[in-house]
């Protein structure tokens, strides 16, 4: 940071609304520590922001233990908890639409 010229950058960080509370896992220490942040860089003059660094805020899952952030792009898993994902959740309990049970490959139901 040159804070020389009275200009820089300052960054917003906030939790991104509708994601409070969602805690998700660290694809870097593997601990359910990861949080979703906006993230929105800006150039500042005189400390007041005047142009932002892009269109939009960066959505991130940032994780406190090892300080590791990484764009929600590639975490599809954190979109569809989110309901951002566009797509059928991918998990839709178990054994439905494989048929009635006790069908075909049975163990030894020779009598
Ligand atoms: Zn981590």
């Amino acid at each position: 940071m040159f804070f020389f010229f009275t200009c820089g950058t300052h960054t917003f960080t906030s939790r991104l609304a509708g994601a409070e509370n969602l805690t998700v896992q660290c694809q870097n220490c593997g601990n359910f520590s990861g949080h979703v942040y906006k993230r929105w860089e800006w150039f500042t003059f005189c400390f007041v922001p005047l142009i932002p660094f892009s269109l939009k805020p960066y959505k991130e899952v940032g994780c406190h233990i090892c300080n590791f952030y990484q764009d929600i792009k590639y975490r599809p898993d954190v979109q569809q908890q989110m309901g951002l994902g566009g797509g059928p959740p991918a998990q839709q309990g178990p054994g439905y639409a494989m048929g009635p049970p006790g069908q075909g490959q049975g163990q030894g139901q020779y009598k």
